[in-house]
């Protein structure tokens, strides 16, 4: 039987269906974006053989959920499926792991939609409409926030009043759950068939969010994202970590309303904030190699930050065994992972350029050179992959 994932957000639906049994990659993935917007919602349809790309006319979550099972039904994949892993973003303190949904998991879902409110209600509607067109198939939730339940209290708590954690459970939760967690299990597999240590691993997740994880033995023991997934690194457009004070300023100083300082922080900061031109790695890389000061100024930004954060994630463990980039950047950008282990030298990181070129291809993804103390990796994140294997362990589904 085959595992149908689900990643519903506000105005796309992003879809895989895995046979675990057979193979690692989907047989068929796809994305549709532009969702009620007005204007024709587009379509990326993949098999193992070719990617298209294609319109239909404008329309609502339901239609294009109602469009997809369509597709399935011609395709005889429908009668394949044997259960539905769905995508949540922020499950708060009371989703600890994957569950299964049931009537009474609906409930408490509803009480945590306000902790991610660009997300989680796109989340829930993904599951709403999923079990109306497949009523007869297990679902089971995975959650971003649920690999970083290992965290201490230590390194989740902020230094504010009690009060503010107890009543208003403000503490912080990291996100790219599912993508630490993926990184964590892969990584760790590589590094024992490579007869190496793997106790200790710093991920560092770079794409158009970013976020770095440390783990020790397997579970997240700190992250960078916080009680939104704002805080941390710089990314595309969200600022990660500034000072507070800065949004005092703007709401005292500058009579900025919430919303505002908001949209400046979430979709107008990170590197098109600083470039004034794009939020997209492959652009900026351009426009520096054209002479463009502020592209330039944004990446280096994005680098140093980048080097910090591993640093601090290095706090939290007892030794670092290994570095592991992924994420389109992290995966992608052999310029961008030499410019932030550059920062790294005292730690005694170092890479092997030509390996780091190749994105350690040939080489089992290590990019590390010969005398660095720590080994470090590419590693290919597969989010829907984890969430496949996370459902078909809870739902018990049968080949
Ligand atoms: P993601 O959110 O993981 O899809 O990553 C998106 C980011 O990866 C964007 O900033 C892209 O520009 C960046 N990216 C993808 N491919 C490359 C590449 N070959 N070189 C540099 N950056 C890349």
């Amino acid at each position: 039987m085959n595992i149908l994932v689900i990643n519903c957000g506000s105005s796309s639906l992003k879809f895989a269906v895995f046979n675990l049994h057979e193979t690692d990659a989907p047989l068929w993935s796809g994305l549709i974006e532009r969702i009620g917007t007005h204007t024709p919602v587009s379509i990326s349809w993949s098999d193992q053989a070719q990617k298209v790309h294609f319109e239909i006319p404008a329309c609502q979550h339901r239609q294009a959920m109602e469009w997809l099972v369509d597709k399935f039904d011609q395709l005889g994949i429908t009668a394949t499926l044997g259960g539905v892993g769905h995508r949540f973003v922020h499950g708060g303190e009371t989703f600890r792991q994957s569950v299964l949904v049931t009537p009474a998991v609906l409930d408490t879902l509803k009480a945590c939609l306000d902790l991610a409110p660009l997300h989680n209600p796109a989340n829930f509607e993904g599951i709403e409409l999923t079990q109306k067109v497949f009523p007869h198939l297990p679902q089971c939730i995975v959650f971003d926030t649920a690999f970083h339940a290992t965290i201490p209290e230590h390194a989740y708590r902020y230094a504010l009043p009690e009060k503010y954690y107890a009543e208003h459970h403000i503490r912080r939760y990291g996100f790219h759950g599912t993508s630490h967690s993926y990184i964590a299990k892969k990584a760790r597999q590589i590094l024992q068939e490579n007869d190496c240590d793997g106790l200790g691993m710093v991920s560092l997740h770079l794409g158009n969010g970013c976020s770095s994880c440390a783990i020790l033995d397997g579970k997240s023991v700190d992250t960078s994202m916080g009680f939104t997934p704002l805080e941390g690194l710089v990314m595309g457009t969200r600022s990660g970590d500034i000072d507070p004070g800065v949004c005092l300023y703007l709401a005292e100083k500058c009579q900025m309303p919430a919303q505002e300082i908001s949209d400046l922080l979430n979709k107008k900061s990170g590197l098109l904030g600083v470039s004034g031109v794009s939020n997209d790695m492959r652009t900026l890389l351009e426009k520096e190699k054209e002479g463009h000061g502020p592209s330039a100024l944004a990446l280096h930004v994005f680098a140093y930050k980048a080097a910090q954060s591993v640093g601090k994630m290095m706090v939290a463990l007892p030794r670092l065994d290994a570095l592991v980039f992924t994420g389109g950047i992290g995966e992608n950008s052999p310029t961008m992972r030499a410019r932030i282990v550059e920062h790294l030298k005292c730690f005694h990181l170092f890479l092997a350029p030509q390996a780091n070129h190749t994105h350690g291809k040939a080489d089992d993804g290590f990019i590390q050179g010969p005398t660095s103390l720590a080994k470090v990796l590419v590693i290919p994140t597969q989010e829907e992959w984890l969430i496949a294997q996370e459902t078909l362990e809870l739902t018990g589904t049968r080949y």
